[in-house]
């Protein structure tokens, strides 16, 4: 079994298609993501189109289901890169419309294989509660988190990869050199993010599950190229172009 989980691809073409022949380079055919494939970025219909040809189990993440419906508890930058965003799926000049919705409209918040949970935010609030490195002394949260998951998560929304474990552990990817095996504890796997990475390194991230192997990848793209597309759309803040360029 091989597998890429990738998340939060976040309307960034780019990126998106620079992860999509990182993976098809290593002979990878089945990709799973964790949802955000909307929001913030300048390609929602070109990202939404590619997942649907390329992803075998998506699932909705909350930019995705605010461009549904209402966006609630969004900063004001998000909220307005959200309604423009809903414009463009909606857009009756760009084919396909009703069929965006209705694929939008169709994503689960969580897909379960086995003792792997797969969600976008947190094991017990699936769309919405972030998972933090600081949440390690949490203990409350924790205990119970860890008491949802059958035995292994992957989880995406904070844009910050690593691996929390049942002992209140968190790795960097760099901390276990890129590589973690999964054993009998259980562990929680963020996947960081294709579109918008926010650990200091701008490159795009996502991992590879090859049995109990767990492998980060980081992949450069032409992130300039991205910037120059958000750059002249009034709707979509500046700094979330300026941000790619940091990592942050
Ligand atoms: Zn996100």
């Amino acid at each position: 079994m091989k597998r890429a989980i990738i998340s939060d691809i976040h309307s960034n073409l780019e990126a998106f298609e620079s992860v999509l022949n990182d993976i098809e380079s290593q002979g990878i055919t089945e990709i799973f993501s964790l949802g955000d494939t909307v929001g913030y970025g300048p390609n929602p219909v070109e990202c939404l189109e590619l997942v649907r040809k390329k992803v075998a189990v998506c699932l909705l993440g909350n930019h995705d289901q605010a461009s549904l419906y209402d966006p609630e508890g969004f900063n004001n930058s998000a909220e307005r890169a959200i309604f423009w965003t809903r414009e463009q799926l909606e857009n009756p000049r760009i084919a396909g419309a009703s069929e965006r919705w209705e694929f939008l409209n169709s994503l689960p918040r969580i897909y379960r294989d086995g003792d792997t949970l797969y969600v976008h935010g947190s094991p017990r609030n699936p769309l919405n509660e972030y998972v933090f490195q600081d949440d390690i002394y949490n203990e409350r949260k924790m205990e119970r988190l860890f008491s949802v998951i059958p035995r292994y998560s992957f989880q995406g929304h904070t844009h910050v990869p690593g691996i929390f474990t049942e002992d209140r552990e968190f790795y960097t990817p760099d901390e276990v050199n890129m590589r973690y095996t999964l054993g009998s504890k259980k562990v929680m796997i963020n996947v960081g993010s294709v579109g918008q990475p926010r650990d200091r390194d701008p490159r795009a991230c996502y991992v590879v599950l090859e049995d109990n192997i767990v492998t980060y990848r980081r992949v450069e793209y032409p992130l300039e190229k991205t910037i120059e597309k958000i750059m002249p759309i009034a709707e979509l803040d500046s700094y979330l172009g300026q941000r790619l360029r940091d990592g942050k």
